[in-house]
C-alpha cells in the first residue's frame, strides 16, 4: 500500500457514481448504532436532503461494558439494507469477527473495522479475501506504522479497496475522549496511495466540537469524514454525547463542502 509501489491514488468505486478517494470529498454520516426502522428512515431522509450518499450505523457494537446496548445484529442490518437500497444510499457498518463476514457481505457496501479490532489479523486476512471495500480504523493506541501494516494484511490477500481512518488516539488528557491526530492525515497521504478518512466524532468525543475538527480535517487533506448524527442525540442508544443533530449536521455538511472548495 506504499506510494513507493504505486503513486497513483487509489479510488474506491461503490457503484452508482459513489467514489471514495482523491478528487472528491466523501461524507459518511449516521448514528453510532442502528436502533429502529423509524430511526433509519429519518436519517436516510436527512442524508438525501443533503445529497450525502453513504450512511454509517453499527449493528454489532464493540461496547466497553457487556451490559450496554450491543446492537440489533443481522436483522438490524437487513432492515438497514432494505431502506438504504430503496433510497440509493450506500452502507458502512462494523464487522467484529470473521464468522460475521459471510452473513453480512451481501448487505454492506463498506465493512468497517473498529479501533479495537485494528490488529485482529485473522479478521483482516478474511476481509482481504472477501473483496468488499474496507474502512480500517487506527487502533486506540495504534501507531501509523501499525495501521499501515494492518492495511497490508487486507491488501496482501488481494483486496485493494481499503481506506484508512484516523479516529483519535488515547492520551493522558481527560478534557475530551481521544486526541484526534490530524498530523496523521498528511503523513499517511504521503506514505500510502489509499484514501484517508477522519472520524471527528470518536476523535474528540464531544458534539460541540465536531464541526471545528471536521473542518480542520478537510484542510489537513482528508479524502472524507465519517461522523455520528441522530434525530435526537440525547436519546441515542450509544455515543449520544458526541453525536450531532440534523440541524447541526446540515450546517456541517455545507461548511465542509465550502472548505473543500477552498482547499
Ligand atoms: C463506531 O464507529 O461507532 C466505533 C465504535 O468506532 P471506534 O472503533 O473508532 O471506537
Ligand atoms: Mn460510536
Amino acid at each position: 500500500i506504499s506510494r513507493k509501489w504505486k503513486v497513483e491514488p487509489t479510488r474506491i468505486d461503490l457503484g452508482e457514481g459513489v467514489v471514495i478517494g482523491e478528487g472528491q470529498f466523501s461524507i459518511m454520516a449516521g448514528p453510532c448504532s442502528i436502533e429502529s426502522e423509524k430511526q433509519i428512515e429519518l436519517v436516510v431522509e436527512h442524508l438525501k436532503a443533503n445529497d450525502v450518499k453513504i450512511m454509517r450505523g453499527g449493528v454489532f457494537k464493540p461496547r466497553s461494558s457487556p451490559y450496554a446496548f450491543r446492537g440489533l445484529g443481522l436483522e438490524g442490518l437487513q432492515m438497514f439494507y432494505r431502506i438504504c437500497r430503496e433510497n440509493g444510499i450506500k452502507i458502512i457498518t462494523e464487522v467484529m469477527q470473521v464468522s460475521q463476514i459471510e452473513d453480512m457481505v451481501d448487505y454492506v457496501d463498506v465493512f468497517q473495522v473498529g479501533a479495537r479490532n485494528s490488529q485482529n489479523f485473522n479478521l483482516l486476512d478474511s476481509l482481504g479475501e472477501a473483496q468488499k471495500p474496507v474502512l480500517l480504523k487506527r487502533g486506540i493506541s495504534g501507531t501509523l506504522e501499525e495501521l499501515l501494516q494492518a492495511a497490508e494484511y487486507i491488501f496482501s490477500n488481494g483486496n485493494e479497496k481499503i481506506m484508512l481512518c484516523e479516529r483519535g488516539i488515547r492520551s493522558y488528557e481527560g478534557a475530551y475522549r481521544n486526541v484526534l491526530d490530524l498530523n496523521a492525515v498528511p503523513v499517511l497521504k504521503e506514505k500510502t496511495h489509499l484514501p484517508v478518512i477522519v472520524d471527528p466524532s470518536h476523535g474528540i468525543g464531544l458534539r460541540n466540537y465536531v464541526e471545528q475538527m471536521s473542518l480542520a480535517a478537510v484542510m489537513a487533506g482528508a479524502d472524507g469524514v465519517i461522523y455520528e448524527t441522530h434525530q435526537k442525540p440525547e436519546e441515542a442508544f450509544s455515543d449520544g454525547q458526541q453525536t450531532v443533530n440534523f440541524q447541526e449536521s446540515e450546517r456541517l455538511i455545507k461548511r465542509m463542502r465550502k472548505a473543500y472548495e477552498l482547499r
